[in-house]
């Protein structure tokens, strides 16, 4: 037997988690209920009583979403995942695609699209500002894209585009609509089918209470049909939904990967919640506390980088660095003096603005006023 090494072998102490109030882009803090329901044995990939589980995911995701779309599913791993999922099946080689790019999320749209072999056109915003339907169409009639990629609420610059009505026009165009609602699903109003979306998906860990790593999908039955209508094999074997669709859907059910049952759990309990609440009540829920935000950061002296209330997310504010002000120190005395995480922008942001979620079950008045007093005390230092 050769000899075994033992340097690795230590025993380090128990895991010792700081309890932090995450008010960052995400992940927000688990629920409760979810961490209870994580805590459930583990079942099989292919267990009948897991199957069921999903099934009533997938139902509650249409809930969420306000779709009809059967082909709703979970991907395994986070909203990145989900988003190579839906660009993989829906841009096939030499297809036009055209982004709508109002900050970063839309910038990592792009680079999947040219990956993919998609003839990618964009068309640009400053950050913090979002497109009119007037500037979609423009581009809609310039580019003749097959398929148009927006994302809803924009984290990395606190914007919410506005969507209706873009659907109807995209199809007038015979064009796909892409939808990234990592963000928004779960905070902010968001109607599939009204808004006419062929494909959207999301994540688990901001609006929907859980931790990272199981990602909401959908595809109307349009998209559907350019997916089965597809000259190229999807370029990504685990993200192929025509592989995927055997072990989601149907009577005979057959391995594709080993599905996490705990995610399921996660999932079904976060969406519980938020059919118990009810989407309206819910929406209206993270309005509120984002408005008290507003108020007491205003109270401050402080400014929202996004000028307009109703283009602001209600679960992502951007908030404006004074000038003077250290922003990565002011962050990382609130983690280390208070255990709240927020976060910095980026690129075009970075040491602008500052970052706050407040994201499903984060979305609470005592977390606002908690934030609102820390930060108080940390910028009068
Ligand atoms: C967080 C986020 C993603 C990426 O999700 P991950 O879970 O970090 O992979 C994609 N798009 C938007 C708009 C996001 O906010």
């Amino acid at each position: 037997m050769p000899v075994i090494h033992v340097t690795q072998q230590q025993t380090f102490p128990q895991l010792d988690v700081p309890p932090r109030l995450l008010l960052g882009p995400g992940p927000a803090n688990t629920h409760p209920r979810v961490v209870q329901a994580m805590g459930m044995p583990t079942l099989g990939h292919l267990d009948p009583v897991l199957l069921t589980l999903m099934g009533e995911v997938q139902e509650l995701l249409r809930y969420a979403w306000q779709t009809e779309n059967e082909c709703t599913l979970v991907i395994s791993g986070t909203g990145t995942a989900a988003m190579e999922t839906a660009v993989a099946n829906l841009v096939e080689p030499g297809d036009v695609v055209l982004v709508g790019v109002i900050g970063y999320f839309g910038q990592r749209l792009v680079e999947m699209a040219g990956r993919y072999g998609g003839k990618v056109h964009t068309i640009a915003k400053a950050w913090g500002e979002t497109f009119t339907l007037a500037e979609i169409e423009a581009a809609l009639v310039q580019y003749q894209p097959a398929i148009l990629m927006l994302v809803h609420a924009e984290t990395s610059t606190g914007a919410l585009q506005s969507l209706a009505s873009i659907g109807a026009l995209c199809h007038a165009h015979n064009c796909l609509f892409l939808t990234d609602s990592v963000t928004s699903l779960g905070a902010a109003p968001l109607f599939l089918d009204e808004w006419e979306i062929d494909v959207a998906y999301s994540c688990s860990q901001k609006g929907l209470s859980c931790p990272p790593g199981a990602s909401p999908i959908t595809f109307s039955p349009r998209a559907l049909h350019k997916l089965e209508n597809r000259k190229h094999k999807v370029g990504s074997w685990y993200f192929d939904i025509t592989l995927l669709r055997p072990y989601w859907f149907g009577a005979t059910r057959s391995y594709h990967h080993t599905m996490s049952s705990n995610m399921i759990y996660a999932l079904r309990e976060g969406l519980r919640l938020v059919a118990e609440e009810g989407l309206e009540a819910r929406w209206q829920c993270h309005q509120a506390n984002a408005h008290m935000l507003w108020e007491g950061l205003a109270a401050l002296d402080l400014t929202c980088h996004v000028s307009d209330p109703a283009q602001r997310i209600p679960s992502l504010t951007t908030v404006r660095v004074p000038d003077g002000v250290d922003a990565a120190a002011t962050a990382k005395q609130l983690l280390h003096e208070y255990n709240i995480e927020i976060a910095g922008g980026f690129s075009q942001l970075a040491g602008k603005v500052w970052r706050i979620g407040l994201m499903g079950y984060n979305s609470r008045a005592e977390n606002v006023a908690l934030l609102l007093h820390a930060l108080e005390r940390v910028l009068h230092e």
